[in-house]
């Protein structure tokens, strides 16, 4: 104590390190980004984390959550002992017994096996964010279920889907903004948090050298308020900003006509004749059956030079042909076509600035000027780079061109039910300005780009779900025509979640959004078990939370739970540990051993791929166990043939071992980095037993730099697609041509017009995928507000994450709690005088679906129609080995209350999601506000009954305060 009350710091980062202080290096994971770090431990206790200056991604700059990664590690809510529901104990009130890690296998062992031997969908896997999916995507097709889903679909898979279906890759962790060479930045719809301090490291770079900066975003908050300009927008509009900037720029010949001509599908001929290839692509049937997103190059495109209809690849990019933008045009056998672009310019006529006005809220005048600063920047401002590169076709150009406008955006965009319409008006709109991949604009990171569309098929034959049989496809993918859905002969679901069905067709990430509600339902079909890993299910990553709870605890007519057995996997004491039937205790990051893989979710570079691992830095707490553990272990047990010698024998020892030795195909594994059995060959190798030393001694990341000539233009680029195709990441090294019009979407709406042979929507979902997917992008209200009346909610409603907080990780971090311990509605001082709730007074705000009451904060940075709040700070009360009392439960609230998981839809009930990817429509809400009345408490509502603490907790503050005191002098 006496140490505690002295004048010296308790931590002195700048005295040199004594003898004793050990340094090891790996990998953060306090958020998403994955920055180098170096842990400082003294007596095998973390005692300090910083940056890694040797690290490519951070180059040792650290955030807040970065250096608390110390107060996770000695958090009070640590799980430490699997933890099985007491008999006749319900499931929420979290009343537990210590179980041991053999039973806890056996009892797994015992329900799994039985399932997978009867019917193994109904075992369903679905995992929170978590960076590991080759792993758990692996193993659920080895299980045999389709019933498997990863965080995307409630995050950004509209960001995902709408992009890599577009230009073949996607923002963060497989592209980005170069922001070394723009000149103009346009920021939409991203808070502080994705890619955070390589973006942050980025900004200030970029103005620091006179880059301008644009935001838009209905708040000005983290980015935004270091933009020189922030365009207010309200959500879930910016498609309909797109279309007005597309009409702009088209009307002002503002394009890059060269580009797209020989890089996009732009000049190629669209049918405009009714029937079954009405809105495809015209085809030379000499050089191929007709195409679909998958085989692409047998399309036409009009040829201006000699006034005829010439093949679009490879002829139409020859010297001397002029592929023609725009017209009509009759083929020789009469059929009447339109270039792409013609079909694009048609659809944009209408959608003027005034009509961008009347919906976004931005001044016609200043979407002009924004065009106007695009354009001309992209394509007046251009340099070249004194790169040569070889396109696809052999025709070497001498410099590499630069469209130096950058555009970044996130989940502002992505989560609406428009979102992916949006993200495709985006990705046109950069297409547009020839900004892809080019020095400037959007740079692609290696394994992207992939495909349009990607070669992944999702699982979809209903006939091979058989017992103790792994499935022919991996559970995810992304289909290219209606063939590859998972339905049934009858148009319904094959999965619980409803995914990949003619609900939401592209659905690459699954929904798990819905796999509680349907499970519950029925619907489809019942499951029996339910393994959530890393997701607050029971709050915060829930819409409804609190009827999601409900249904967690429903029984049917036999009294049985309608989930009859739920199983988490987490770190922490959250609000879905009390719902667990069997908790299994995950280790912290800096206890357990991780792959940022090439098969996964890497951290590539521009310039080439990296990818990076975790190496434990201290022993696992308690009986903690990885998570991956977990899953070799019950693999091996079960048996999987990827898991199993020929003999029967286990065939990897642990997940180490798996990373090391497992072959997605000959020479590819998790990591690419010292392959061969020496460790002399990279990228694509032999497995090589030492590798994990080598990644530890070598600051836990492997990077490759690419020669210069393949770092740009990679849709296009004969070397680069030549090698990646050869080191595995690509099954095909033909070019990516841009989907300006995509027939992909049109193959969809020709099935629900009843106009192609083969698969067919439901009748009543025909007019729903008719209308939402539209080959050409545009914008529509979200669907939610078809559903409320807009006048008696006139508010839309979001969340962001703050800078200091990634999702519900934090809150029982004792240093980030003070940060954020809880939150307030953020209003415009003119709505909430309007609505007579006062700054910091509390007020009740109430959607179609539910209300809630929190208290408010005026704010000018935030446009009049919107208000927000930070996401996942309110807790219920107990969770996370809070006090009862605290901030969190008692001040900081939940959004989510308002938030319906589902929408009316003929006659029934659909998902509230984007109807073509089932990402989830968390920003869709419109809410109301009214001051609190003075009698009322002073405590937000609602409020759960407080939950109790659970065996093993490390319990009391007093860990952390012991922790910092243990230190030696
Ligand atoms: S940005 Fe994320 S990964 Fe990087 S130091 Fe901060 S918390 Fe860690």
């Amino acid at each position: 104590m006496f140490k505690f009350l002295s004048s010296d710091p308790v931590h002195n980062p700048t005295a040199s390190s004594t003898a004793d202080t050990e340094v090891k290096t790996t990998t953060c994971y306090m958020c998403a980004c994955r920055c180098g770090i170096r842990v400082h431990l003294r007596d095998g206790q973390v005692r300090y984390i910083d940056g890694n200056p040797d690290h490519p991604l951070n180059k040792g700059v650290i955030c807040a959550k970065g250096s608390s990664g110390i107060m996770k590690q000695v958090s009070p809510a640590r799980l430490t002992q699997p933890l099985l529901r007491k008999p006749g104990s319900e499931r929420g009130e979290g009343v537990f017994e210590p179980i041991s890690w053999e039973r806890a296998f056996d009892i797994l062992e015992t329900r799994l096996s039985h399932l997978r031997a009867t019917d193994p969908k109904k075992f369903a896997l679905f995992t929170g964010r978590d960076q590991m999916q080759a792993l758990t995507g692996l193993f659920a097709r080895q299980f045999g279920t389709p019933n498997y889903a990863a965080h995307g679909g409630f995050c950004s898979v509209n960001m995902a889907a709408g992009m890599i279906y577009s230009v073949g890759g996607s923002f963060w962790e497989f592209g980005g903004p170069d922001l070394d060479h723009a000149k103009l930045f346009v920021m939409i719809g991203t808070a502080e948090d994705h890619h955070s301090n390589p973006m942050k490291m980025a900004l200030g770079k970029f103005k620091r050298a006179g880059g301008r900066f644009i935001s838009i975003n209905p708040v000005r908050t983290g980015y935004s308020a270091i933009a020189d300009e922030w365009i207010p927008i309200r959500p879930g509009t910016d498609g309909a900003l797109f279309m007005a900037l597309l009409h702009e720029l088209i009307a002002h010949d503002l394009v890059d006509r060269p580009f797209l001509q020989r890089f996009t599908n732009a000049p190629q001929l669209v049918v405009l004749d009714e029937g079954e290839r009405e809105g495809l692509f015209a085809f030379d049937s000499a050089a191929g059956v007709p195409g679909d997103g998958r085989n692409p190059h047998n399309k036409l495109a009009w040829d201006l030079t000699s006034g005829r209809a010439v093949q679009a690849y490879p002829e139409g990019v020859e010297e001397g042909r002029s592929l023609a933008l725009e017209g009509h045009y009759t083929l020789p056998d009469g059929t009447r076509v339109a270039p792409a672009f013609q079909l694009l310019r048609e659809r944009v006529s209408q959608h003027t600035p005034e009509w961008a006005e009347a919906i976004t809220g931005i001044a016609a005048e200043r979407i002009r000027q924004l065009a106007r600063e695009m354009g001309e920047t992209a394509l007046h401002q251009a340099f070249e780079l004194p790169i040569p590169w070889t396109d696809a076709w052999g025709k070497q150009h001498p410099t590499t061109q630069a469209r130096p406008v950058a555009f970044h955006a996130m989940r502002g965009l992505a989560a609406h039910s428009n979102g992916f319409q949006t993200v495709r008006s985006l990705a046109v709109l950069m297409s547009v300005l020839g900004t892809i991949d080019a020095p400037g604009g959007f740079r692609h990171k290696a394994p992207y780009p992939r495909h349009i569309v990607p070669n992944y098929r999702a699982f979809n034959d209903p006939d091979m779900i058989k017992p103790n049989t792994p499935l022919n496809a991996a559970p995810l993918g992304f289909p290219a025509n209606p063939e590859e859905l998972a339905v049934h002969a009858d148009g319904t679901p094959l999965r619980i979640d409803h995914a990949f069905s003619w609900e939401h067709p592209l659905s690459a990430h699954g929904l798990m959004h819905n796999v509680i509600t349907n499970a519950v339902r029925g619907d489809p079909y019942k499951i029996d078990t339910l393994l959530i890993f890393m997701a607050n299910m029971a709050w915060n990553s829930t819409m409804n939370t609190m009827e999601v709870r409900k249904k967690l605890n429903a029984r049917g007519e036999d009294g049985e739970y309608l989930i009859p057995f739920l199983v988490v996997c987490d770190a922490f004491q959250s609000e879905t540990v009390a719902f667990a039937d069997l908790v299994l205790p995950d280790t912290t990051y800096l206890e357990r051993h991780d792959v940022m893989s090439m098969l996964d979710r890497p951290i590539s570079e521009f310039d080439g791929p990296v990818d990076s691992v975790r190496v434990p830095v201290v022993e696992p707490t308690g009986e903690c166990k990885p998570f991956q553990e977990v899953l070799i272990e019950l693999a091996s047990r079960l048996k999987f043939p990827v898991f199993t010698n020929e003999d029967g024998s286990r065939k990897f020892k642990d997940y180490p071992d798996f990373v090391v030795n497992f072959q997605a195909q000959p020479g590819v594994g998790f990591l690419m980095g010292w392959r061969g059995k020496d460790g002399t060959q990279h990228l694509r190798g032999e497995p090589n037993p030492n590798q994990w030393e080598m990644y530890a001694k070598n600051n836990c990341v492997f990077q490759h730099h690419m020669p210069k000539d393949q770092q740009y233009m990679r849709n296009w680029n004969r070397p680069y697609l030549d090698f990646a195709k050869e080191k595995g990441w690509r099954q095909k090294n033909d070019p990516v041509q841009l989907a300006i019009y995509s027939d992909t979407l049109q193959t969809f709406r020709l099935a629900a017009q009843g106009k192609s042979k083969g698969r067919q929507p439901p009748d009543h979902l025909r007019e729903r995928i008719a209308t939402y997917f539209d080959p050409l992008p545009f914008w529509y209200e979200p669907l939610e507000n078809a559903c409320v009346d807009t006048q008696q909610f006139p508010l839309a409603a979001i969340t962001q994450r703050p800078m200091a907080m990634y999702h519900s990780w934090d809150s029982q971090n004792a240093w980030l709690r003070q940060i954020h311990s809880h939150n307030y509605l953020h209003v415009n001082p003119v709505t909430a005088k309007a609505a007579g709730v006062e700054d910091g007074g509390w007020a009740w705000v109430t959607s179609a679906w539910g209300e809630l009451r929190c208290m408010v904060r005026h704010s000018d940075a935030v446009e009049p129609g919107t208000v927000w709040t930070w996401n996942a700070i309110g807790k219920a009360s107990g969770a996370w080995q809070l006090a009862p009392g605290a901030d969190e439960s008692r001040k900081g609230f939940l959004l989510n209350h308002l938030i319906t998981e589902e929408l009316p839809f003929a006659g029934g009930q659909i998902s509230n999601s984007d109807p073509v990817t089932g990402q989830a429509g968390w920003y869709d809400v419109r809410v109301n506000l009214r001051p609190a009345q003075p009698e009322e408490p002073a405590a937000s509502f609602p409020q759960v009954r407080t939950v109790p603490s659970v065996p093993g907790l490390l319990r009391s503050g007093r860990r952390v305060m012991t922790h910092i005191l243990s230190k030696k002098p």
